[in-house]
């Protein structure tokens, strides 16, 4: 099977709603919606360093959209559509087959097109940008937190970290406990409804791919403000909970892979109403700086950070 074939059989498909023109010319075409902006954001998965070859394909198609939809979900955005650049060491057609279901399953789910991309032979990565829209002035960044703003995060955190301490052998999990760390893992699911019904609600978000500390300094330095987070308050699954105490925090606090929205919004404003939950983590202050706390309001000594790729 040659390039060409291949991006026939598994990638092109008839172009949808507001797309012209999708896979197969040298642009794609698409039709912005009159007074949107575009949101545009790219995430690459490298083999080795963000999944593991055994990955499931499927599981793996649906990882690399899912990751970068959760930046449009970041910033309250409607998904438009998105490339795919792919380097493949082999055709490998049943490999193809899983990672082109799993993709086209959650592109479908979030009225998300596949618009054109690049396949080229080499060490198997995956790079996906997406492009979606927001009414202008609407979008969410992570500069506009107040002090006096209470911190919310989506769902729950740390089983992905969680999966990764037993892929690398550091703790025991068995059979259901196990599969269900392991889809947050490998399956995570983006909050693109809840980051569209936080326009004009939160006035800070970001989403949680390299740990809560990391990601929300990001808000806090953005926004010139810091914060208190209490970490009793962090939501967790109960496969989580029967996990030591240290190793609960490395998990809540630095986990990574979480892809949760985490935003800030003034007390007593209408938090939407959608299928996850949301839980209220902490609050913006004037003095700069995380500062960590219990449920008595205790300072916690915790020793983590975000994760960084080229930190020494
Ligand atoms: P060009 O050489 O003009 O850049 P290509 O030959 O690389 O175009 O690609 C042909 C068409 O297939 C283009 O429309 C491109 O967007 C699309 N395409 C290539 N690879 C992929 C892919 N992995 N997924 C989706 N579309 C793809
Ligand atoms: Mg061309």
């Amino acid at each position: 099977m040659g390039e060409f074939d291949l991006i026939r059989r598994y990638f092109q498909r008839l172009p949808g709603h507001g797309v012209e023109v999708g896979v197969g010319d040298d642009c794609a075409v698409l039709v912005p919606t009159p007074g949107s902006r575009w949101l545009v954001s790219s995430d690459m998965l490298v083999e080795g360093r963000h999944f593991l070859s055994t990955v499931d394909p499927a599981r793996l198609g649906h990882k690399a959209l899912a990751v970068n939809l959760s930046d449009l979900a970041a910033c309250g955005a409607t998904p438009r559509g998105f490339t795919l650049a792919l380097a493949l060491p082999r055709v490998d057609e049943a490999w193809l087959a899983g990672f082109a279901r799993g993709l086209w399953s959650l592109a479908d789910a979030s009225g998300c097109p596949l618009i054109g991309g690049d396949t080229t032979q080499g060490p198997l990565n995956i790079c996906i940008t997406v492009f979606g829209e927001a009414p202008s002035g609407q979008a969410l960044l992570r500069s506009g937190a107040r002090a006096g703003d209470e911190v919310w995060v989506s769902g729950r955190l740390g089983d992905a970290r969680l999966a990764l301490e037993v892929f690398r052998g550091t703790v025991a999990l068995d059979g259901a406990d196990f599969e269900s760390v392991r889809v947050a893992m490998e399956s995570p699911t983006p909050r693109v409804a809840l980051g569209q019904a936080l326009r004009g609600v939160a006035t800070a978000a970001v989403d949680l791919s390299d740990g809560l500390l990391g990601d929300l300094g990001h808000i806090l330095a953005a926004s010139g403000v810091g914060a208190r987070l209490d970490v009793d308050a962090l939501p967790r699954s109960a496969v989580l909970a029967a996990q030591p105490a240290a190793l609960q925090q490395q998990c809540l606090l630095a986990g990574g892979d979480d892809y949760e929205l985490v935003f800030t919004a003034p007390p007593g404003a209408l938090v939407p109403d959608v299928d996850v939950a949301l839980t209220r983590i902490g609050r913006i202050e004037a003095e700069p700086g995380l500062r960590v706390v219990d449920a008595l309001g205790a300072a916690v000594a915790h020793g983590l950070r975000g994760y960084d790729h080229f930190a020494s």
